[in-house]
């Protein structure tokens, strides 16, 4: 009788006995196999994977529309979200978009002839990006560092959101006067106009600053006050631009406010 079974053990019994060393590189191909275990553990990692992607533009909504309590990081889950989205093509059409939309209603907006209307630009990542900063700092995940910041703004280097430098010339094009409103502060005036018109910005009326008397006050109230001011000396304001709704809400508010993307960072 034959016995196959106990032909392949004596076989084996006798390889194992043998002087020959144990070569695995003549072990047959492919040594990689692929069990209905591990196509599960794809469709499962492909079903978290969208679940997170799902997620994370949920929370991103949610910061555009300003629902979200005030918070200090992105979350941990969300960073490569964040990156791929600023980094990518979604960012850049969302930034296309605010500005075409913008430079609709600036064309369609009743004007008058007294040069007093206004239109209002915030600066960091509204007319500057400072995407090379936060690539360095986890796109926001890491607490925003003020010092470290500063000495990214020293460099000047910021280069232009492309979209918003084309609204920016056509809201002088039709005349509008242009307030820059910016958190920075004013010992970083001059490092400021210097990367403004680096990356093409210029002619603008007036580069309002943070003075001494404005730093610890939030930026919706510090903002509203300059803004206030501007009304006062009897400008109306048509539009305003901001990444931030602190750079848009409070008083003094324009007529059309035109928020910029960014899910880096939030500023009260
Ligand atoms: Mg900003």
């Amino acid at each position: 009788m034959y016995f196959p079974g106990l032909f392949l053990f004596f076989s084996l019994f006798s390889l194992v006995l043998s002087e020959e060393p144990f070569n695995s590189h003549i072990l047959p191909r492919p040594l990689i196999l692929e069990y209905p275990g591990n196509i599960i553990e794809t469709t499962q990692f492909k079903q978290l994977d969208n679940e997170l992607q799902l997620q994370c533009t949920s929370w991103r909504f949610a910061v555009e529309a300003n629902n979200l309590n005030p918070w200090k990081t992105i979350p941990q889950e969300c960073v490569h979200y964040v990156r791929d989205y600023v980094m990518g093509r979604g960012y850049r059409l969302d930034l296309e978009r605010v500005s075409n939309e913008a430079g609709v209603f600036a064309k369609s907006v009743q004007k008058s002839e007294d040069g007093k209307d206004a239109w209002v630009f915030d600066v960091d990542e509204t007319l500057l990006s400072n995407l090379p900063y936060y690539a360095d700092h986890g796109y926001g995940l890491e607490i925003f560092d003020p010092v470290e910041f500063d000495k990214w703004v020293e460099k000047a280097l910021a280069p232009a959101i492309e979209p918003s430098l084309k609204l920016y010339k056509e809201i002088l094009g039709l005349g509008f006067k242009v307030f820059l409103l910016t958190g920075r502060s004013e010992k970083q005036r001059i490092v400021t106009e210097e990367n403004l018109i680096k990356a093409g910005f210029q002619d603008w009326d007036k580069l309002i600053l943070r003075a001494s008397d404005d730093h610890g006050k939030l930026a919706t109230i510090y903002k509203s006050e300059k803004r206030s001011e501007m009304v006062k000396e009897g400008y109306r304001i048509l539009g305003n631009s901001g990444d931030q709704w602190s750079d848009l809400l409070g008083s003094a508010i324009s007529n059309r406010s035109f928020k910029l993307p960014n899910p880096m960072y939030y500023i009260p």
